[in-house]
């Protein structure tokens, strides 16, 4: 099979009546989808990207009047969330509805729910009469896909259909927040800053850190890896320490003697996160053994970037 990278909804929604995995458009990265009630064609999704069973996926609606099939209750705090920030890149967890199978939240009574903000997969949403469950379109572990090409050089043998919509306008995935207890709790971060959340909810906790049974399994550290070693830190330390033909991704500054991707050269944080995963993909199909960066301010989305940074530098390489 051949992916067939086009833009027409209409075959998307055919196939995605069928049972069959669509790639999708959104703001943050692009998604594998299928249809979130049919437990058949959601188990297609696990087996397309190698992921495994234990890693829940986020379901997709069309607004908020669509969670309400999905989660069991909405509490006051989330509604107010998703009045603030949907279409947008945070993802809400709540309790789920029985109508969301096991699969989909491996086995979590919970699930991640969002709606995303891109023009073409919310037409498609409201064309459908079920919600899309879409992880990132990329096999499990590697560097989340921000463009239709990404998923095509990936995955494009192993799915019929990509939604083309463009290059992914926000970069970095969504942030999630658990709304299950008394306090929200940030459980990744991503394209929405936890002071934008802090600013319409008030305190939030934020636990980020990875363990081996993670409760959102984006805190696992090897996510978001290239297949290279990378280091972040002082990048004319770096420079002087690792030999041989190293590629560098750093943030404004540039590095004429090497090869070398500046997220942003304005030191925008929003150009940077836009920036961040097409370059590490690029600088992995490099010639060099290595890729060393720079951590960016640790404010805003300088703190997503970061935390991917810090995921992709720690993957152990086979
Ligand atoms: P991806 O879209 O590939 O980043 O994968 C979806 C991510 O959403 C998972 O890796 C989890 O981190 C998170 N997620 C989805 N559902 C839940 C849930 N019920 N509880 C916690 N995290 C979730
Ligand atoms: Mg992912």
């Amino acid at each position: 099979m051949k992916s067939r990278i086009e833009s027409n909804l209409k075959e998307a929604k055919v196939l995605l009546e069928s049972g069959e995995l669509v790639a999708i458009p959104t703001e943050t990265v692009y998604g594998l989808a299928a249809n979130a009630f049919q437990a058949d064609a959601v188990i297609r999704i696990f087996e397309t990207k190698n992921r495994p069973h234990f890693d829940p996926l986020i379901v997709h609606v069309a607004g908020i009047e669509g969670v309400s099939e999905v989660v069991a209750e909405t509490p006051p705090v989330a509604l107010k969330l998703m009045q603030t920030f949907w279409p947008g890149p945070l993802t809400i967890v709540l309790r789920k509805s029985s109508k969301i199978p096991d699969i989909v939240t491996s086995g979590l009574d919970t699930v991640g729910v969002r709606m995303p903000d891109h023009a073409l997969t919310l037409e498609l949403l409201r064309s459908l009469d079920f919600p899309l469950a879409a992880p990132s379109a990329n096999p499990f572990g590697y560097i989340s896909p921000t463009s239709a090409q990404h998923v095509a050089k990936q995955l494009g043998d192993r799915i019929p259909y990509i939604l083309d919509g463009g290059i992914c306008s926000v970069g970095v995935e969504s942030t999630i927040i658990d709304c299950t207890s008394q306090t929200p709790v940030v459980l990744r971060l991503g394209g929405t800053t936890i002071e934008q959340i802090t600013e319409a909810i008030g305190f939030v906790e934020v636990n980020t850190t990875s363990s081996s049974a993670p409760q959102a399994p984006g805190m696992t550290l090897s996510h978001y890896a290239p297949r290279k070693h990378m280091y972040i830190g002082s990048i004319q330390n770096l420079l002087q320490e690792i030999e041989g033909e190293v590629s560098v991704l750093s943030f404004q500054d540039s590095y004429p003697n090497y090869r070398n991707i500046r997220l942003s050269e304005t030191g925008d944080l929003k150009e940077a996160a836009r920036n961040l995963f097409s370059a590490m993909r690029m600088l992995d199909a490099d010639p060099g053994h290595v890729i060393i960066g720079e951590w960016l301010p640790d404010v805003g989305l300088g703190r997503a970037i970061n935390d991917r940074l810090r995921r992709a530098a720690s993957q152990a390489k086979s």
